[in-house]
């Protein structure tokens, strides 16, 4: 990931670039040379299962792993990314610092910050840090629990410290692309260029777009063309990334730009794309540079469905994304959808099943798969007061019965570690003893349910006892409920989130 992560490597360059920093990499496999002192130690986290990762990066560095332990001589440990940015309460105590947004806006002015304390104690370095806009100092806010277990406020410790935090948004016309290309990464030897950051379409599930917003988009010539440019002097491999990179509104200009043939011998590869954006020249040019498949996300055969998570998409545009995919000259097509949504019941997964059998109908020799993952709340969305539900289980069973035999590949997610997901994405802060009782059994559901029974054995020492497995996962929670991440401001606020979860529900 210290390669392969596009966010990553924006970061490790962004500071790598100072004369006043000496910065390394660490792997968990293999790292630089370590430091003599190190004042900072940061990772980034992109999914909630990351979590335990840290602690076991902690340990290997000699740093405590709770933050309430870290003396004069250890660093400040800090995170970031979109798991940790959307609720980071379940890890809050190892962290000494969380950058909430966007790293090229919040850097400089946390590392102005961490250098002008440099030589003041500890608990004076972090009073100075969560003054800086966008930086979450956990610490120094405490949660208050009703009788009952419930949350009922995180406020800081004193009036110094700012009430809630907001996430910082980079407002620069120019986004990111590799810094390393190496044959070593996950993806080897690619330059990565990000096309367009967030997503405008509002998916009511959708981290991507709702943490991220606004939609932002570099100029194609001041931006995107010398990115790619730059890229291809190094390598013969493009990675065009984003939530939706189609949705970047000169997009069509970039493709016919690629079209040159001093570009033959690129191999050229595109992440998701809206399935409504795709057109026969998007599908014929990506073939000529090397692609073979496209991936769109449908979420559901079920119009109802797709209604009720905005995704703004026909039955129509589907099947001619399919086509022109074919007649494009690709020979796959990769479908993302979801089961366990809000409202869904068993129709709309048979809608999805006959979806892809009519697809596979309708374009005879297209390759199709399904990847399909189980629906999980997260944080600042619209659906963060869902549940997950026990029915997505049998659903993704049911999908593949009606699909393999088909010779449609189903690619399902593990239904149990998406509960798993879901106990991470909407925790407090009571889950942190839980996460280091599963330390070295992470790896199993079985580990994390026997630690989290362990946990509610043993009963709570600072804070109120953990609440039922059940409540923070399977249950509808009401919007007036105290939220874990209620003092940490999203793009949108929680009168916003509330307006568009009635607006999906109006739908049924
Ligand atoms: S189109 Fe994709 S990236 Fe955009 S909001 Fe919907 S799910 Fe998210």
């Amino acid at each position: 990931m210290g390669i392969t992560s596009l966010g990553f490597q924006v970061v490790w360059a962004s500071l790598a670039q100072r004369t006043d920093l000496d910065v390394r990499r660490l792997f968990t496999d293999r790292g630089d040379p370590a430091h003599r002192r190190c004042d900072l130690f940061g990772l980034s986290l992109s999914w909630e299962l990351d979590g335990p990762v840290l602690l076991d990066l902690l340990e290997q560095q000699h740093i405590p792993l709770w933050s309430r332990e870290r003396g004069e001589e250890d660093p400040i440990v800090f995170g970031g990314g979109p798991v940790l940015t959307a609720n980071p309460e379940p890890l809050a105590p190892f962290f000494d610092a969380v950058l909430l947004g966007d790293g090229e806006r919040l850097l400089p002015d946390f590392v102005e910050a961490v250098i002008a304390h440099r030589n003041a104690p500890r608990a004076e370095r972090l009073r100075a840090l969560a003054q800086v806009p966008g930086v979450y100092v956990p610490a120094l806010y405490v949660p208050r629990y009703g009788s009952d277990g419930r949350l009922l406020s995180i406020e800081p410790i004193d009036t110094d410290i700012p009430a809630t935090v907001a996430k910082q948004t980079w407002r620069g016309n120019t986004l990111s692309h590799s810094t390393v290309i190496t044959p070593e990464a996950a993806w080897p030897s690619i330059h990565m260029v990000e096309v367009v950051r967030s997503c405008p379409e509002l998916c009511r599930f959708c981290l991507a777009s709702y943490l991220t917003l606004p939609f932002r988009t570099p100029s194609l010539d001041d931006g995107l063309i010398p990115a790619v440019e730059k890229g291809l002097t190094a390598t013969r491999r493009l990675g065009l990334l984003g939530a939706s990179v189609t949705q970047h509104p000169q997009f069509d200009d970039l493709l016919t730009w690629l079209d040159q043939d001093r570009f033959d011998g690129t191999r050229v590869s595109v992440s998701s794309v809206r399935a409504a954006t795709v057109t026969p020249q998007l599908a014929r040019i990506l073939a000529r540079r090397g692609s073979k498949s496209l991936t769109i996300a449908i979420e559901s055969g079920s119009e109802r469905l797709r209604e009720v998570v905005n995704k703004k998409l026909s039955r129509d545009e589907i099947f001619a994304a399919a086509r022109y995919a074919k007649e494009g000259g690709l020979t796959g097509l990769k479908l993302y959808g979801m089961a366990g949504l809000p409202t869904e019941d068993d129709e709309d997964i048979e809608a999805t099943a006959d979806l892809l059998l009519a697809l596979k109908t309708a374009t005879p020799g297209l390759r199709l798969s399904l990847g399909v993952s189980s629906f999980v709340p997260k944080a600042h969305t619209p659906f963060q007061w869902e549940p997950v539900r026990p029915e997505a289980e049998k659903r993704l069973k049911r999908l593949a019965r009606r699909l393999q035999p088909k010779g449609i590949a189903l690619r399902p997610e593990s239904y149990g570690w998406s509960v798993i997901q879901a106990l991470l994405s909407r925790s407090d802060r009571r889950l942190a003893a839980v996460i280091m009782a599963v330390r070295g059994r992470h790896g199993s559901q079985g580990g994390w349910k026997t630690a989290y029974r362990e946990v509610l054995d043993q009963g709570a020492d600072d804070l109120a006892p953990l609440p039922p497995w059940h409540e923070t996962v399977h249950r509808t929670w009401d919007p007036e409920r105290v939220l874990p991440w209620d003092h940490l401001e999203g793009p949108l606020t929680k009168a916003t989130l509330v307006r568009h979860r009635q607006e999906a529900f109006a739908q049924v």
